[in-house]
């Protein structure tokens, strides 16, 4: 401990479990972890928890009789759906149980749905069956009438990958586990151990040097820089997978009720036509390795594709009150697996990476798993009497009944003051998001935990306001709020003073 002391003069603080990385995964980790008598600290290099993958992506609660029998991903599916509805509830995070389809088109796509069928069965996936073309046609009348079968998973549904993420961080934060945000890992203290092992103690970080009896890197498309640095090497390279997305207007007339998929192929699950939680239909993703991994920029082609797949599930799709295009990086691996395991070189680290699609729906299942591997490095794991599973959402002002929001708004006039006018979101609800837990300091956190600024207009009426709000709450000049990431700034500073009288008109 002295020794370390000396070589890394800046530690912090001493913790039985660190945590990088506050994604969905990490995030829902520590949540796990939190259920134990442990000192836990969650890092994350970005202002917010969930900025990574966890923030674009289909959504979708896989139920799993794709991934393949006998690989880790293929199980940690199955199990992580069975208890993803469970933690939603615990955590007030909304869902949808509507069920998947895959779409056959061919009696070749047919072939595929069986296949697809028997792989899900010898893997436990309850209630699959085979319907006909004509029940798709009832359940979607939209379909392609051409349409010959669907393999329907009554288990599969739509989640809400951004508040899951924040919400699973508040409830680890209220059991007792430390959130630092702009705080990221630069390297490891590493000491001798045995013969064949070393020890990992700690993470150095930006703001100083935290010791731990076990490290968990949960880094996402990160993973690779952080096993670098411990000459950690797999059959396996990280590469960013892009996934290119259209979104609709809710207003949209032609929607479709459930998440239809395309037939596989052997790279990916194909373009789907699914609506989101909030109500939107979205078109994507593609799959397109690339080498950037902060390049989420949307390509003609990419959406040339999306346009081209989606109408072949759904032919009279058109790109009218199309409001939005983004992008999401998968941490795309060579192995198409999950790693998630204590590197057998060192002691107290447990390292996971490659954890693409379906990571949301595993992602309980994935946290059980690695309690299990913390266990293993030597940690007991004593449950805590008071922990508490359940965490409450704060009101959402246009899902209230009228005589609720006048209630709202006689206690807190804020409520009374609408903000974003496509999604009704008030004044108070940014107030008490800035205020949380787990606190939104950005206009993207502000947005992810509202849903504010998403609507018809993309936030053009909102966003002034934000800024003026986030001002004022936070103390700090409108010029300091930024949008996501550290430095983006929506307004400027003058970079020298101008004297007065000389302002342009
Ligand atoms: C296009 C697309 C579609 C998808 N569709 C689905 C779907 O329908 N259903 C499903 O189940 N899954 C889906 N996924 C997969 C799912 O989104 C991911 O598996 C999941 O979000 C991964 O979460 P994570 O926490 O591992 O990664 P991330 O969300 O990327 O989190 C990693 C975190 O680590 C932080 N970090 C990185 N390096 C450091 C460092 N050095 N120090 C501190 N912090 C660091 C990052 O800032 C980030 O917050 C999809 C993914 C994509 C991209």
């Amino acid at each position: 401990m002295n020794k370390i002391k000396e070589k890394y003069k800046e530690v912090k603080g001493k913790y039985d479990v660190i945590i990088i990385g506050a994604g969905l995964v990490g995030s829902i980790i520590a949540r796990w972890l939190s259920k134990y008598n442990l000192n836990i600290l969650l890092i994350d290099k970005e202002p917010d928890v969930g900025t990574g993958t966890s923030k674009a992506n289909t959504a979708i609660i896989h139920a799993g009789y794709d991934s393949p029998f006998g690989t880790l991903r293929g199980k940690l599916v199955v199990d992580g759906n069975r208890m993803f509805y469970q933690m939603c509830e615990e955590l007030d995070v909304a869902y949808k149980t509507c069920g998947t389809y895959v779409v056959a088109l061919t009696d070749e796509d047919i072939k595929t749905l069986e296949k697809l069928m028997e792989n899900g069965r010898k893997k436990g996936v309850p209630g699959l069956e085979i319907i006909s073309g004509e029940e798709m046609r009832h359940r979607e009348p939209y379909i392609n009438p051409d349409v010959k079968g669907a393999l329907y998973a009554p288990t599969g549904g739509i989640g809400d990958p951004f508040m899951l993420t924040v919400a699973a961080a508040e409830n680890a934060v209220m059991n007792g586990t430390k959130l630092l945000l702009e705080t990221k890992a630069l390297d490891f203290v590493v000491e001798p151990f045995s013969l064949h092992k070393k020890k990992v103690s700690g993470v150095v970080t930006n703001h100083g040097t935290f010791l731990a009896d076990v490290t968990i890197a949960s880094a996402g498309l990160y993973c690779d820089e952080l096993m670098e640095k411990l000459d950690i090497k797999y059959d396996f390279y990280v590469r960013a997978r892009k996934g290119e997305y259209y979104v609709f207007d809710k207003a949209k007339k032609l929607q479709v009720k459930t998440v239809l998929f395309p037939c596989p192929t052997p790279v990916t699950k194909g373009v789907l036509v699914t609506i989101t939680i909030h109500g939107n239909m979205i078109l994507g993703p593609t799959a397109k390795e690339i080498k950037d991994k902060e390049d989420t920029s949307v390509t003609p082609e990419g959406l040339e594709e999306l346009y081209k797949g989606a109408k072949r599930l759904v032919p009279k799709l058109e790109l009218t009150d199309v409001i939005r295009t983004f992008a999401g990086l998968r941490a795309g691996g060579f192995l198409h697996d999950f790693i998630i395991e204590a590197p057998p070189k060192y002691w107290g680290f447990i390292n996971l990476a490659g954890i693409e699609s379906p990571g949301m729906a595993s992602s309980p299942a994935i946290a059980e798993y690695v309690v299990n591997l913390v266990q293993e490095q030597g940690l007991e794991l004593k449950k805590k009497n008071n922990w508490n599973p359940i965490r409450k959402s704060r009101p959402d002002f246009s899902e209230l009944s009228l005589e609720e929001q006048g209630w709202l708004i006689e206690k807190n006039p804020l409520y009374g003051r609408i903000v974003c006018r496509c999604e009704t979101v008030t004044e108070g609800e940014i107030v008490a998001e800035i205020h949380a837990p787990v606190p939104a300091h950005t206009y993207d956190a502000i947005k992810r935990r509202t849903w504010l600024g998403t609507g018809r207009c993309q936030g053009s009426f909102d966003t002034p306001r934000v800024i003026e709000i986030l001002s004022r709450e936070l103390g700090i000049p409108p010029t300091d709020v930024i949008k996501e990431s550290k430095g983006s700034y929506f307004l400027t500073r003058p970079t020298k003073e101008v004297p007065k009288g000389e302002l342009n008109d």
